[in-house]
């Protein structure tokens, strides 16, 4: 595939849901990506992309944005508090708050910082112990607390376990958002960007069927 392929779906997509075109968010994930693949997307004239590690980021992005002032960069992997500060100055937006602690560390920055970029709460749909987000259950609770601390929270993120029908994960998800007045959901990868869209997600998240397959397996 390529850009040109995934916009092309994304359009068809929007269409078959009913959905106004524009209503969805393309966020080209460029994590471990070679530079010159990144740059020819960039050059197509897409402008949001995502990363998993903020050192990656840090280390790429800075330069990008010289030449390409309005690119914007998305964090999808999971952040540890002490990278949070560097977090805030270099993303437009985290799709990974996933604790209670992260959400009062952020806030305290925003408070010093003046803003806060655009956040997602980050739900462990399927209840996987290895993998980060709060549980459905306890959604409810986390944002009202995240409300109470003034956090700029748009939506509701998640990563279905490969084994299972991502179908399933993408509806709970819509439901916990809707539930709660959020407006952003967050799913959808290459395998499953449309029926994602099926499902109401407002960003999808799609990687190697735009710049091809990761030349190296990616961080955990
Ligand atoms: C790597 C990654 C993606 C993109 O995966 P592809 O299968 O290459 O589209 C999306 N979301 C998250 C959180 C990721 O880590």
């Amino acid at each position: 595939m390529s850009l040109f392929h995934v916009s092309e779906e994304i359009l068809q997509a929007q269409q078959d849901a009913g959905r106004a075109s524009g209503s969805v968010e393309l966020i080209a994930v460029s994590k471990v990506q070679p530079n010159d693949r990144v740059l020819a997307v960039l050059q197509q004239g897409h402008r949001v992309f995502g990363e998993n590690r903020v050192q990656e980021a840090e280390g790429k992005w800075p330069e990008f944005q010289k030449t390409f002032p309005d690119a914007k960069v998305h964090l999808l992997g999971p952040l540890q508090s002490n990278k949070a500060r560097a977090a805030m100055r270099l993303f437009d937006c985290l799709h990974t708050l996933d604790r209670p602690k992260l959400a009062t560390a952020l806030a305290r920055l925003a408070q010093e910082l003046g803003h806060c970029p655009a956040l997602f709460i980050q739900v462990n749909t399927g209840l996987e112990p290895q993998k980060a987000g709060i549980a459905p259950d306890a959604v409810d609770t986390f944002v009202k607390d995240c409300r109470a601390l003034d956090l700029p929270v748009m939506g509701l993120m998640c990563i279905p376990p490969v084994e299972e029908e991502a179908s399933l994960h993408f509806a709970l998800l819509a439901k916990l958002a809707r539930r709660n007045g959020l407006e952003g959901l967050s799913m959808g990868m290459s395998d499953d960007f449309a029926k994602a869209i099926s499902f109401g997600a407002t960003h999808v998240r799609v990687g190697s069927a735009i710049f091809g397959a990761r030349v190296q397996a990616p961080h955990p």
